[in-house]
């Protein structure tokens, strides 16, 4: 008797069992589908702005990168990803200025950290979200990021010579309080590390009072 009702039960639980499946079934079948129909749909296709797919100079509306060639990038880069050729060019006063020469980014070994865009003291590169980078070599995801005509070395030392624009106040007052808030930090830090010294050193003198055998008496 007890075997046929554990048959009839079994039988009842695969049932419920198949009805919460085909539940799900059904739901997804009328819920509307979001697969994304790449690449008939490349046209209205929307990448997130902030998408990292490449590393690129920012060029302004002259053709003309901000980059000084001081190598800040690729020393963090971590995987050396990114490979500066530069050149020095001589100033009319007589003082040498270097020059970017060849900017390599191997967009094959990048993991998009970012940190060469964050370092960078001239916020001249930036990430596109340009995702189709798919090619048959490497060798080809080597890339050189300055690839529109370099400044002539007369436009160099034209640029050198123009006044520099004085700074903006709103940027100036920026700087200035970042820096009293990195200023504020560090003696911050400074000052606990200081106390934790000295906690440890007077823990330590309390430690070997007590371990002394005279202590006792
Ligand atoms: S991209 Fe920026 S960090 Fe890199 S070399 Fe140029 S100025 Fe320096
Ligand atoms: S994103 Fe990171 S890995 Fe890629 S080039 Fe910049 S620093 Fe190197």
């Amino acid at each position: 008797m007890s075997s046929i009702k554990e048959y009839f039960s079994s039988v009842g639980k695969g049932i419920a069992s198949l009805a919460k499946g085909m539940a799900v079934t059904g739901k997804e079948f009328v819920t509307p589908k979001i697969t994304e129909q790449y690449p008939e749909n490349r046209q209205t296709l929307k990448i997130a702005d902030r998408f990292r797919a490449e590393l690129k100079l920012k060029y302004d509306d002259n053709g003309r990168h901000k980059c000084i060639a001081c190598g800040i990038c690729q020393m963090n880069c971590p995987n050396s990803s990114i490979s500066l050729k530069s050149k020095m060019v001589e100033l009319p006063d007589g003082k040498k200025k270097k020059v970017l020469e060849e900017y390599d980014y191997d967009l094959g070994s990048c993991t998009f950290c970012m940190l060469c865009v964050t370092s960078c003291p001239q916020n001249a590169l930036e990430f596109s979200n340009d995702f189709e980078q798919a090619v048959f070599t490497r060798d080809k995801l080597v890339k050189k990021l300055n690839y529109r005509p370099e400044p002539s070395v007369e436009e160099i030392i034209a640029a050198a010579a123009a006044p520099k624009p004085a700074m903006d106040p709103e940027q100036l007052a920026k700087i200035k309080a970042e820096a009293l808030a990195k200023a504020a930090k560090i003696k911050a830090e400074k000052e606990a590390a200081q106390k934790a010294a000295s906690m440890q050193q007077s823990d330590s003198k309390s430690d070997s009072v007590a371990d002394s055998p005279n202590s006792d008496k």
